[in-house]
């Protein structure tokens, strides 16, 4: 007979321990679905629906935000994809099981279409970044509208879903400007320079120290320096109970 984990176990004992391993699974299976459930309850609110609408309870929906345990936190990415980096990134957040944002340029998604369609197919977030990383309250408001428009027809054309979230350059955005489709704004909470130190251990160092819950962290995929920091940050949170999710599900904390 093949020696298993409930070799030597009376019957009885067995038949216990399978119950309550089902029991377990039923557990896990039900906090899924809350998740998802408060997850739709947010998204209702962003769209200027109540939760109730949705068949559920503004009641149920706060109980749920409380039963909360993990610490979440958002790792985002402007200004690409770039030819090689941004794949290096892809490769070590799926390793990790990691999602994260990614706010794509329109220039820079021609010949880089594959690399779109596996962040779309790994589950991570992609985003509207204009089309040649304009400053959007400078510009006349058709201009604007063509520089978001482009870029989130180019990010559909590829990945087949309609892109949601812009992060404006500079941080500038523009509540007044009414383009064809209704884009909503994600900013960022922490700021890594990455760009402009392109060190690793003071990026690292800069958000390991500062991070809090529910923060979003702005990166940019366009180096070695922010690949190899981003991968050792998530080690770092990781290990210290955070969980890394897209932004869209802090945007309302
Ligand atoms: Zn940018």
């Amino acid at each position: 007979m093949k020696k298993g984990r409930t070799a030597g176990i009376p019957a009885w004992k067995r038949g216990l321990l399978v119950g309550m391993i089902g029991l377990m699974a039923v557990g896990a299976a039900a906090g899924i679905r809350d998740r998802q459930a408060e997850r739709e309850g947010q998204r209702a609110m962003v769209m200027g629906e109540a939760p109730g609408e949705k068949g559920q309870s503004l009641q149920d929906a706060g109980k749920q935000t409380q039963k909360r345990e993990t610490k979440k936190i958002a790792l985002t990415f402007d200004d690409g994809p770039h030819p090689y980096y941004t794949e290096e990134l892809l490769d070590g957040l799926a390793e990790r099981n990691v999602k994260a944002t990614f706010f794509l340029l329109g220039q820079n998604i021609e010949g880089r279409e594959e690399i779109i369609k596996r962040m779309a197919e790994e589950g991570h977030l992609i985003g509207n970044h204009t089309y040649y990383h304009v400053d959007i309250t400078r510009l006349e408001d058709e201009e604007a509208c063509r520089e978001i428009l482009d870029t989130s027809e180019k990010i559909t054309a590829i990945t087949g879903q309609p892109v949601e979230y812009i992060r404006p350059p500079f941080g500038n955005w523009d509540k007044e400007l009414e383009c064809e489709v209704t884009m909503l704004p994600i900013f960022w909470s922490v700021d890594t320079l990455d760009w402009t130190t392109r060190n690793v251990d003071q990026i690292v160092q800069k958000v390991v120290t500062d991070i809090e819950e529910n923060d979003i962290i702005l990166m940019h995929d366009s180096y070695d320096s922010t690949v190899k920091a981003a991968l050792r940050i998530i080690d770092l949170l990781q290990a210290e109970g955070y969980e890394f999710v897209t932004a869209d599900e802090l945007i309302l904390e």
